[in-house]
């Protein structure tokens, strides 16, 4: 076991390709039907038929109503989890953009109303929802819903909003925001006087929740013929349990070392109750045994040693892109905590596969006692090219290996020069990710392509 020093993994034995991750090219095709499917909309007004012109401001304000809406129609497709679009970028990603571009939608639902009423005053009564028509009060409905909605994403915690309570209400409250936008368009009709683009918009909104009806209803049915059963509950070291699963009637499906699946322990998959993990098997199992590994954590993962074998169980993946893919002189694997589990399964992977490439995995802990799968590491470090170094936070007395946080520094010590060349995977803590980025890019130079993250939030 290496625990300290300059210990680097022989060179390359034998480098073995592994299935590509998904071409840019792919990624290329999404950005641009993305912005077809926001613009498309635009386009339509400018066809057909046009009511005569009024003010810029007022003709703006409505340009970017419609803008914000289609942004809005298109988060259900973003947050549909379909792995063929995902795949490029990884959940995470998706997600992330999925934040940030219904803040930019929303922003722009709202200045519709905002810009309108200063350019044109007399408007100001439509905000009375008792007198007010009714388009005019769905206009309303729809922007009061995209306020709460921000609120509760951005204030969950601050509100103490459980996930699962506040899942259901974003889903209320976008279906409410999106159903509402369009009613008040329809019903505003300056724009829609050719029954065509009525159609269109409708159409819009029905894809949108024909997507919400493929997630919450087509997949989890889908999910329902593809069980697998707890054939094993372990307890690891760090307070974390591993669950062996067995596919139940099917072959099981297929993931690449570092993916993860959405796991429903309690209830079916049409409840509202999956949680990510990340798979720490061998994803080289011949007979579709999939393992998680879950560190103790909230009200979910508290419950997780009491599972019983021999329950039923469903998964939905594989998801995300954390995986290797790309040729390179030297994996370096950055592990914090249970951000081990997508690391132990590429480590197990190359073990089955008898892949000799060269690694080195960076692993900050708590304390000796809690690092969790340590005897398999040291085991894993005989079978294959592997260095670990440990870096612990409250080091024991006389540790000879790194203590603290895993720093600049602490790559300096344990990576061959040439840090650009090296392909990074980084998992663990929020704060451990931001300062290893920070390192990584600021201090070593190491290009953002060269390094791949996992976050273990997506809210
Ligand atoms: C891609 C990915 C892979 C992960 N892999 C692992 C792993 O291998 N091992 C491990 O121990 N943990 C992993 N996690 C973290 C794990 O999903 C959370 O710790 C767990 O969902 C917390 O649920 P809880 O109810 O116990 O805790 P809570 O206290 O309810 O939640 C803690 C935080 O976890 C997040 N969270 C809670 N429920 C969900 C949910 N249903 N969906 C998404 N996020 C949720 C929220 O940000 C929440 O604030 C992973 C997370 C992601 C995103």
């Amino acid at each position: 076991m290496t625990v300290g020093g300059s210990v680097w993994p022989r060179a390359a034995e034998t480098v073995r390709r592994r299935e590509p991750r998904p071409s840019n090219l792919r990624g290329t095709v999404w950005i641009v039907t993305y912005l077809l499917f926001i613009l498309a909309p635009l386009f339509a007004l400018l066809l057909g038929s046009h009511p005569p012109a009024r003010s810029f401001w007022t003709e703006f304000s409505v340009a970017i109503g419609y803008s914000g809406l289609a942004m809005m129609a298109l988060q259900f497709g973003l947050t549909a989890r379909f792995r063929y679009v995902t795949e490029p970028w990884g959940e995470d990603v998706i997600y992330h953009f999925h934040r940030q571009i219904s803040l930019v939608a929303v922003a722009l639902v709202v200045a519709h109303p905002v810009i309108l009423f200063i350019a044109r005053p007399e408007l100001l009564v439509l905000l009375n929802s008792f007198t007010a028509p009714w388009r005019a009060r769905f206009a309303a409905l729809s922007t009061y819903a995209l306020l709460a909605l921000v609120a509760t994403a951005v204030w969950r915690t601050k509100l103490r909003l459980s996930y699962e309570t506040w899942h259901l209400m974003h889903l209320v409250l976008a279906v409410a925001a999106i159903a509402a936008g369009i009613a008040h368009m329809v019903g505003w009709g300056f724009y829609l006087a050719d029954p065509w683009k009525r159609a269109l918009w409708i159409a819009l909104t029905f894809v949108s929740l024909g997507l919400l009806v493929y997630v919450r209803i087509v997949k989890p049915l889908f999910l329902l013929r593809r069980p697998y059963r707890i054939s094993e509950v372990r307890k690891e070291r760090g307070d974390t349990w591993t669950l062996e699963m067995q596919p139940e009637g099917h072959a099981g499906l297929r993931f690449r070392p570092g993916q993860f699946g959405w796991l429903t322990v309690w209830g079916s998959p049409f409840k509202i109750s999956a949680h990510p993990f990340s798979f720490s098997s061998s994803a080289a199992a011949a007979d579709g045994r999939l393992a998680m590994s879950i560190r103790k954590l909230g009200d979910f993962t508290n419950q997780i040693d009491g599972v019983p074998v021999g329950r039923r169980v469903y998964i939905d993946g594989p998801y995300g892109a954390f995986t290797m893919g790309n040729p390179a002189d030297l994996h370096v694997l950055v592990a914090g905590g249970v951000g081990i589990t997508p690391m132990i399964s590429m480590l197990r992977t190359l073990a089955d596969e008898g892949d000799k490439r060269p690694v080195i995995l960076l692993y900050g802990s708590k304390s000796w006692e809690e690092i969790t799968f340590r005897e398999e590491l040291e085991a894993l470090e005989a079978r294959l090219n592997l260095a670990v170094v440990h870096v612990l936070e409250n080091a024991p007395e006389g540790w000879p290996g790194e203590r603290g946080f895993i720093t600049a520094a602490v790559f300096k010590r344990h990576l061959p020069p040439g840090y650009a060349k090296h392909e990074y995977f980084i998992c663990g803590p929020g704060v451990m990710m931001d300062a290893i980025e920070n390192a990584l890019g600021d201090e070593l130079k190491v290009p953002i392509s060269k390094y791949h993250s996992e976050r273990y939030s997506f809210v």
